[in-house]
């Protein structure tokens, strides 16, 4: 690179779908030939990527474009805290441009305002694959962005719209190159996966000449063609996820599905406005069980949403009890700037929240180590995503990086991130996993 190549600076901040943003920007940047600086100083203008989703993430992200602000002093704005209308220029008037999320056009244009491009765009710098800031052995996949529904928790689809899904072409092309260019990993990301297709009336696209529908299951099938691990998440309940898990049971997808319930009161869930909360929830995972015994279900649950009662609270408890998930992620219900729960009556006090929380995961807590005690001794693929001294750190096909648990694999010499290998599993806590080669 040469000394006068621009430097663009980079702070991503938030979840997996604003990583996804955030690598499709990097990547455009040096498509166009800017180069990535990991320094303030060393930059000529910053992009901070924000989350606005809770106070303490908006919090986060402001003090975040205060520091680029303070230590390099060019700064351009996008992400979900940029849709929130004047909270970024009221409390840093100096950024240079303000964008919301899924805005990489408007990122460009602002980059190119105030740091205008190279002549001779260096495009074929950029790999294929473009550039990730996951690990090079996984990668997330979005799917598509926005969603048609409107929990009353929640204000993505106020800051993203409703759902567009990426033409199905577009995502089997990148899945390929990526895993052309090494990843092992596929995590399919959305708003809501079961909902993919939904918005193209589940037209056909094409991929390498052949026609697959847009819709998930056809999907799934495509991306199992790819002989990598395919993990789904954001999956909602309805009848025809039931068509993937023979997908699972055959191997052809990992057996693992990331279904985010947040309650189990029919009440609650009809104040959460929440998709499927109709459904029979138990006796669906019942089915998937019977079907594929093997599956890993993880969800995530709130404590305390306005009006929840002890009864309700014990309706949650009594589901968690029977529905047996394998992972499990709970939050006292906390206010979001702009959802319309605000103004639902009955609020749940904070303290009472926060000790139902407790309560939840102590239950959880208790099936989780049940669960995982019952794997001692099992044998186990295992996909290694560090190695620290003579150990490796992986994950079994139930675990998601980042967020589920770990496996702990002792005589790792020769293993390096990114290699699959069997192993048999010797020991668990509530969470993580030990293991050793196996013993034949
Ligand atoms: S499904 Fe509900 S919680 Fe999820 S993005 Fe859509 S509105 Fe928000």
């Amino acid at each position: 690179m040469s000394l006068s190549t621009p430097k663009v600076g980079f702070v991503s901040l938030g979840c997996p779908k604003a990583s996804s943003d955030a690598e499709r920007i990097l990547t455009q940047l040096r498509a166009e030939g800017y180069e990535i600086s990991r320094s303030y100083e060393g930059s000529d203008l910053v992009v901070v990527n924000t989350c606005g989703f809770i106070d303490s993430a908006v919090e986060e992200s402001l003090d975040a474009i205060g520091e680029a602000l303070n230590r390099n002093g060019k700064v351009i704005v996008t992400g979900c805290l940029g849709a929130k209308e004047g909270v970024v220029q009221s409390a840093h008037p100096s950024v240079l441009a303000v964008t919301g999320p899924h805005a990489l056009d408007e990122v460009m244009t602002a980059v190119h305002a105030n740091l205008p491009k190279p002549h001779d765009p260096y495009t074929d710098l950029v790999p294929p694959q473009g550039i990730r800031l996951t690990p090079k052995h996984y990668a997330y996949l979005k799917i598509s962005e926005g969603c048609n529904h409107r929990c009353s928790f929640c204000i993505i689809p106020s800051m993203r719209g409703d759902l567009v899904s990426r033409p199905i072409g577009e995502v089997m092309d990148e899945a390929e190159n990526l895993v052309k260019a090494g990843v092992s990993e596929l995590l399919v990301i959305s708003q809501d996966t079961s909902a993919y297709g939904v918005d193209m009336k589940y037209r056909s696209g094409f991929w390498n000449g052949r026609p697959i529908k847009t819709r998930m299951t056809e999907l799934v099938k495509a991306l199992s063609e790819l002989g990598v691990w395919v993990r789904l998440h954001y999956v909602y309940p309805y009848p025809h996820v039931d068509e993937v898990i023979p997908l699972m049971a055959d191997g052809l997808v990992l057996p693992y599905l990331d279904v985010p319930f947040q309650h189990a009161s029919p009440r609650i869930l009809k104040s959460m406005k929440r998709p499927a909360s109709s459904e029979n929830n138990l006796a669906r995972i019942k089915a998937w069980r019977e079907i594929c015994p093997d599956i890993a279900i993880r969800s995530t649950f709130i404590t305390g949403f306005p009006g929840e009662t002890e009864e309700d609270f014990q309706m949650l408890l009594d589901f968690l009890h029977e529905a047996q998930l394998d992972r499990v992620g709970c939050f006292a219900y906390s206010a979001v700037d702009g959802a319309t729960a605000n103004s639902l009556p009955d609020p749940v006090p904070e303290e009472l929240k926060q000790e139902r929380l407790a309560r939840f995961m102590a239950v959880q807590e208790a099936i989780s180590a049940e669960k995982l005690s019952k794997k001692i001794g099992r044998i186990e693929m295992v996909l290694v995503d560090e190695l620290n001294g003579d150990e490796a750190i992986g994950r079994t096909s139930a675990d998601a990086p980042e967020i589920d648990g770990v496996v702990y694999l002792a005589d790792a010499d020769g293993l390096q991130p990114g290699d699959l290998v069997e192993v048999q599993i010797t020991a668990a806590d509530g969470h993580d996993l030990w293991a050793a080669p196996p013993e034949f």
